[in-house]
């Protein structure tokens, strides 16, 4: 599709970066690309056009732009998953797995009420990671995780297998 190749071509690619040997791909350039962005959000909306989700989570921090406009589109509400220490009132936290060690994530207790039709958003999947346990935690609180998007999807590194393997119906724009 014409379109998802011109919004492949809106991100950039950044050699060693954060460390020697990885690529880092960066959505600065996406985000600041009009039709690139609005793009993007659209693609991230369709499949869930029509469909009642109560809350869209967006992962800290690049999930929270991408989060809030789906958000905004979806008449969603929307829920921040924090690095740990970042939210002022009650939280609910998880540990999980990044490519070198592990971190812990949370979200506000009350943010999501049980039952309530949650839909993840983030930028990019790599280990997956970041939205396994981001999905851990809104399950924990009794969430009904009824799908994740994220513009990329990097497939080598196994993440859409793995949230697939929990039961989430997993979209992405580009590999
Ligand atoms: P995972 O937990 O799936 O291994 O990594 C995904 C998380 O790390 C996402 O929150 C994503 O924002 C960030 N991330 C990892 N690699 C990249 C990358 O190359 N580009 C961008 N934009 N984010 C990345």
């Amino acid at each position: 599709n014409n379109t998802l190749s011109e919004l492949a071509a809106s991100i950039r690619s950044i050699p060693d970066y954060p460390k020697p040997g990885i690529i880092f791909r960066d959505i600065t350039t996406l985000l600041g690309n009009p039709r690139a962005f609005r793009r993007a959000v659209d693609e991230l909306v369709q499949p869930y056009a029509g469909t009642k989700i109560d809350k869209i989570a967006g992962m800290e921090a690049r999930g929270f732009i991408l989060g809030g406009a789906v958000a905004h589109q979806l008449s969603s509400g929307f829920v921040p998953i924090r690095k740990k220490g970042k939210l002022p009132h009650e939280t609910v936290r998880i540990a999980y797995s990044l490519e070198y060690g592990v971190d812990e994530m949370e979200m506000h207790r009350d943010a999501v009420q049980p039952g309530e039709k949650v839909i993840l958003v983030d930028d990019l999947i790599a280990t997956g990671g970041t939205a396994v346990g981001a999905t851990k935690l809104l399950r924990q609180i009794g969430a009904e995780v009824v799908g994740a998007c994220f513009v990329i999807d990097l497939p080598d590194l196994g993440g859409r297998k793995k949230l697939e393997e929990l039961g989430v119906v997993v979209h992405t724009l580009v590999e």
